[in-house]
């Protein structure tokens, strides 16, 4: 009599159990569908800013992937995002690091420079296109701390406009699909801040009784 009424608290019990178990299945799927391995950790892209210094004023002009070629018209893969602030403007560090490369590329970024970045013990590099004739003003080897000047922005090499084109990679400097990475969130992140730095200086003026 008394294993009876075991068995029949266990089987009363066998529903909740199963919504359990399912319950833990499906957090599983989600949890492992979720986690895209390409991704950079969010962490990590906290590391980084913009390629410009607190009080520029940029606009996004081209986002990274799929797009139509400004010159061919024709939809191509674009490996970084396109960024445009006045003439004149410093291109500096994203984060701290090492200068891995410069150099110029005619039917490509132009003049450039190439960042090496460790984060998490992994990783990144940067890349900024586009810049004004002589402006670099670092070297290979040099160590750069985060908003150090790297050269002006401009339109050298495959350019339409005054922009920097600027690439996030890991954990090689390569433009294999593996190592290119979407820098939209270092700009959501860097707007974010700079709206945030901005706020008192938009905020209303308070009114203090009469005024003349
Ligand atoms: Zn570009």
């Amino acid at each position: 009599m008394q294993d009876m009424k075991k068995i029949y608290i266990f089987l009363s019990c066998c529903p909740v159990l199963v919504v359990v178990l399912v319950f833990f299945l499906i957090l599983m799927v989600c949890s492992s569908s979720s986690s895209d391995s390409s991704a950079v950790p969010v962490g990590d892209i906290m590391e980084f800013n913009a390629p410009f210094k607190m009080g520029v004023n940029y606009t996004i002009t081209s986002p990274y992937g799929s797009r139509k070629d400004p010159f061919t018209g024709e939809e191509s893969f674009h490996s970084g995002i396109d960024l445009a602030a006045p003439v004149g403007t410093e291109i500096v560090a994203s984060a701290s690091g090492t200068v891995y490369k410069t150099g110029y590329e005619e039917n490509g970024l132009g003049n450039y420079v190439k960042l090496e970045h460790t984060v998490s013990g992994i990783k990144y590099y940067t890349a900024y296109g586009h810049m004004s004739d002589n402006s670099i003003v670092v070297s290979e080897g040099q160590i750069v701390t985060q908003g150090q000047k790297l050269g002006i922005i401009g339109m050298s090499g495959r350019a339409t406009g005054v922009h920097v084109h600027f690439m996030l990679m890991t954990p090689n400097c390569t433009y294999n699909s593996s190592d290119l990475k979407d820098p939209q969130m270092i700009i959501d992140n860097d707007l974010a801040r700079r709206n945030k730095y901005k706020l008192p200086t938009i905020q209303p003026r308070p009114t203090y009784g009469v005024t003349k």
